[in-house]
């Protein structure tokens, strides 16, 4: 991959710290919108199952990949799991509206239903909920309180009404639905992603860190698993969740139906400095441009809210319907570049950053990235370069945030795929050398000629040794540029 040429052209996309993680869809179908995405700044491309099928999902992928030969920089690909979604079954095409106190029933019954009853084909859900709980149906539009349950018979008052519509989602905020984390169709979908060329899977209703333990076992271990968070439940386990995946996204669209909306923005706080504690990429998602889909410019609002996960440190910022059916892809994510880069640059955006983390885990490899920083800092060095394989150390480097680029070196291109969500990662693909001087001599070449550093400046290096070895980040290094 021929890095350089895109560094030297590319300078501000280089230098912005925040990635941007874009949908496809039918407005981005095509290699070429696919390469004009990615020459816009998309750094990950997110392809979302629920609108696919496996044929789809492979055709995506192949286009990604031939766009990533034409470009010659490496794309990450995130699959994104529908997961256990709930759903009502068909109603008659009458106005079936709900009044508030009405009486409406949830049942097991085939037959199309009305504005007195619906079927539900997930059977767990009769086991799940209780007196008491609340249903929401079609994206928290109208709202249902369970008065009794009877086998297959849920008794529910109606307390915000509206138009019921077939086949709409439902949302249990209240309840522990005692179901399998992948439904069958994600099974298939997983093995796709499998036997291709993909970096992150992500699931969908994440409920406890067992979730994402079922889909490790399906997945080649190649692949990293983000937890998507959007069920109070998950915010129970949120430590444990952020310490047995690999990368958490704050799916804010389910997230903002199960609980109050009013309180999303404290909870993008917390998940964001969880994740960013324990060391895990952490993608902001949904309506972060929403009026693009059909307007060039953005509200203030939206402006405001990309900026906010910027100054939160989040590692990816993300387009759903703005990138994938809006009339706009390219415009909105150079929008959201230039809201980023803009934000970064900010005089106080570095202090901002650095002080969100108060404590360090007590590892090795956590200590030389604290390390690193401040050696980078003291010696006002550009860069801090990583040698990594599996791509564990310059993810403990990004989890520190500092100021300079980090430049991550890797043999392996899955890495390189990979780290392009990670905070302030920029990776080159390098073969590995005989021994740690010849390749540390290789790199004060590749990093002079990109103009990342210059004659006289001292760079901070950190490896694990022996090289091939996944997390074992244990040397740290001061080089000078002749
Ligand atoms: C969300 O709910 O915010 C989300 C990202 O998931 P999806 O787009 O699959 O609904």
């Amino acid at each position: 991959m021929n890095l350089l040429k895109i560094i030297m052209n590319n300078k501000e996309f280089i230098e912005r710290k925040t990635k941007i993680l874009a949908t496809l869809g039918p407005s981005s179908n095509t290699i070429k919108k696919i390469i004009e995405l990615s020459n816009a700044g998309a750094n990950v491309f997110r392809l979302n199952c629920s609108h696919l099928n496996e044929k789809d999902l492979e055709e995506y992928i192949k286009k990604i990949r031939r766009a990533e030969k034409i470009i010659k920089k490496p794309i990450g690909i995130l699959v994104d799991l529908q997961g256990p979604k709930l759903r009502i079954g068909e109603v008659s095409k009458n106005q079936n509206l709900l009044k508030k106190d009405d009486i409406f029933i949830l049942d097991n019954s085939k037959e199309i239903g009305n504005n007195k009853r619906v079927y539900l084909s997930n059977k767990k859900i009769f086991n799940s909920v209780k007196k008491g709980h609340l249903i929401l149906i079609d994206d928290g539009n109208i709202h249902i309180k369970v008065t009794s349950i009877k086998k297959d018979i849920i008794r529910t008052r109606v307390i915000q009404g509206g138009i019921l519509k077939s086949n709409k989602g439902l949302n249990l905020p209240h309840s522990d639905i005692k179901t399998s984390a992948l439904s069958t169709s994600d099974k298939k979908f997983v093995k796709v992603a499998s036997n291709l060329d993909v970096d992150w899977i992500a699931l969908s209703f994440v409920q406890k860190p067992s979730d994402i333990r079922e889909l490790r076992k399906i997945c080649n271990n190649k692949i990293s698993i983000m937890a998507k968070i959007e069920k109070p439940s998950a915010l129970k386990y949120i430590n444990k969740i952020c310490e047995i995946a690999d990368g958490i996204m704050i799916a804010r669209g389910d997230l903002g139906v199960e609980l109050p909306i009013e309180t999303i923005p404290g909870w993008q706080k917390k998940i964001i400095r969880t994740s960013r504690l324990k060391g895990k990429p952490v993608v902001v998602s949904t309506q972060m441009l929403e009026s693009m889909t059909s307007s060039l410019t953005p509200t203030r609002a939206e402006v405001s809210d990309v900026a906010n996960a910027v100054f939160e440190g989040a590692d990816a910022i993300m387009l759903s319907a703005e990138s994938a059916s809006g009339q706009y892809p390219v415009e909105t994510v150079k929008m959201m570049h230039k809201i980023a880069f803009s934000t970064e640059n900010e005089k106080n955006y570095n202090s901002i950053i650095a002080n969100q983390i108060e404590q360090t885990p007590n590892t090795t490899p956590d200590a030389i990235a604290t390390a690193a920083k401040t050696l980078a800092d003291e010696l006002s060095s550009p860069i801090i370069v990583c040698y990594t394989e599996s791509g564990s150390t310059g993810i403990k480097v990004s989890r520190v945030r500092p100021s300079q680029t980090i430049i991550t070196i890797t043999p392996v291109i899955e890495t390189a795929r990979k780290l392009s969500l990670a905070w302030g990662v920029l990776c080159f693909l390098q073969k590995d050398e005989k021994n740690l001087e010849k390749m540390i001599e290789s790199t004060k070449i590749t990093v002079k000629k990109s103009g990342l550093a210059s004659s006289g400046d001292k760079v901070v290096i950190t490896a694990g040794l022996p090289l091939k070895v996944q997390g074992t980040t244990n040397l740290i290094r001061v080089t000078s540029i002749k």
